[in-house]
């Protein structure tokens, strides 16, 4: 197998892992990254199940795991910021054996690393015709497959697929960084009030501090370029509100980064047409609530790769990926339900449940069958 030409759109973590697994199977690629370089910042992400598989067949789940966030707990605060309750993150996120949590951009950086392809940078596909594809840049190029792993918002599935619909599940999500005033060590700190999900956490006290700003609506209409306009649907979300809000939105303003995007999902009609294949968050975004879109991305390139290499082709892919996509998102759904509560009796009752809990002779039993969907949702495929 020789000369077969693929080019993939993106490179967060589907696009990099399936360069991994595509140049292993003979092919020539290239990877086309809008971003001037890896974007190596960012949320932390949990890697969960048949993904962690994919990680050890790669080699490197090992380094992966050497760089887990190593968070310890997980604690709960009321307005004021007094403790409610502290549960390790651990049994809190259902993290079981080979299962981690990392920085996204130390995952991106380290499958990037592994994949050792060419990357265009600063460039993105402008144009797909029968014989070649047009870049940004004015370049062009013509390529047997194309993949699109640009993200929930892909332009190439747009160029490829016309609009897909994407489903907002009632909320707004961001993250940022700021400094790390308050010496957060290893902690996820959470505060809830209805309508409102305010969190922070950072692996130790000299390190910045990542605080996630998640907020009930309606859809909203603005620029998903303008990150001025998105400053202020946080301020008119955030202003007034408990916990450390206002010190929050006071640091936006300065924040090195902003994350800001609807809560919602992806599930493509089809994963590809002609020559041009979905890959993750551009394909099947489960939504953040589901924790699980990096792990559809990184099984979706295993399993389109080998597909690919074992005659399934592009149909054998979705054949074998649609049943543990419909799962996840059905998972997806239902966390973005209770991501923030509406409720001041919701909040109540979460509240008395995690300060008897750690008291509970058996609470890693309830945990566990509470996390129960969604451990098989991670496993729901077998690779
Ligand atoms: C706050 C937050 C928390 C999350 N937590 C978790 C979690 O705990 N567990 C989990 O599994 N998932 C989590 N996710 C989701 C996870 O980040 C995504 O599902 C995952 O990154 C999808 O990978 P991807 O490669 O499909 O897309 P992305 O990682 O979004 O990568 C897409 C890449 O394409 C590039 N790009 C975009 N447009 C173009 C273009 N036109 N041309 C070229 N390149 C382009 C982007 O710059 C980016 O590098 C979280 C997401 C958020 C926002």
């Amino acid at each position: 197998m020789t000369n077969r030409k693929a080019l993939i759109s993106g490179a967060g973590v589907g696009g990099p892992a399936c360069a991994f697994w595509l140049a292993r199977a003979g092919w020539e690629v290239t990877l086309v990254e809008r971003a001037p370089a890896l974007r190596t910042g960012g949320y932390k992400v949990d890697v969960r199940g048949a993904a962690t598989t994919v990680l050890k067949r790669m080699g490197v789940h090992a380094a992966a795991k050497q760089r887990d966030t190593g968070m310890r707990q997980v604690t709960y605060v009321r307005r004021d910021g007094r403790r409610i309750a502290s549960l390790p993150a651990d049994l809190l996120m259902g993290r079981r054996g080979d299962d981690l949590e990392i920085m996204r951009g130390d995952l991106t950086r380290l499958l990037h690393d592994a994949a050792g392809v060419a990357t265009v940078f600063g460039d993105s596909i402008a144009g797909i015709s029968d014989t070649c594809v047009t870049f940004a840049s004015g370049r062009t190029g013509e390529y047997d497959l194309i993949v699109a792993a640009d993200g929930l918002h892909s332009t190439t599935r747009r160029l490829a697929f016309g609009d897909t619909p994407i489903d907002h599940l009632g909320g707004y999500i961001s993250t940022f960084e700021v400094p790390n005033d308050l010496g957060i060590d290893h902690e996820e700190i959470m505060y809830t009030e209805p309508g409102r999900l305010l969190y922070a956490y950072a692996m130790g006290p000299g390190a910045p501090a990542r605080v996630g700003m998640t907020f009930a609506s309606e859809p909203l209409t603005y620029d998903r370029r303008d990150l001025g306009a998105q400053k202020q649907l946080l301020h008119r979300a955030f202003a007034g509100r408990g916990w450390r809000s206002d010190d929050f939105l006071a640091a936006l303003d300065d924040a090195p980064d902003l994350y800001f995007d609807s809560l919602s999902q992806v599930n493509a009609p089809r994963y590809s047409s002609g020559r041009v294949v979905l890959l993750g968050d551009a394909a099947y975004c489960p939504s953040p609530a589901s924790g699980q879109g990096t792990s559809l991305a990184l099984v979706g390139a295993y399993v389109l790769a080998d597909q690919l290499s074992n005659g399934g082709g592009l149909e054998g892919y979705e054949r074998v990926m649609r049943p543990y996509v419909e799962k996840n998102l059905a998972f997806g759904r239902r966390m973005a339900k209770d991501m923030v509560p509406s409720s001041r009796l919701a909040i109540g009752f979460r509240n008395y449940g995690m300060r008897t809990l750690r008291f509970h002779p058996r609470k890693e039993q309830m945990i566990d069958k509470v996390l129960a969907p969604m451990h098989e949702a991670a496993n729901a495929i077998a690779i």
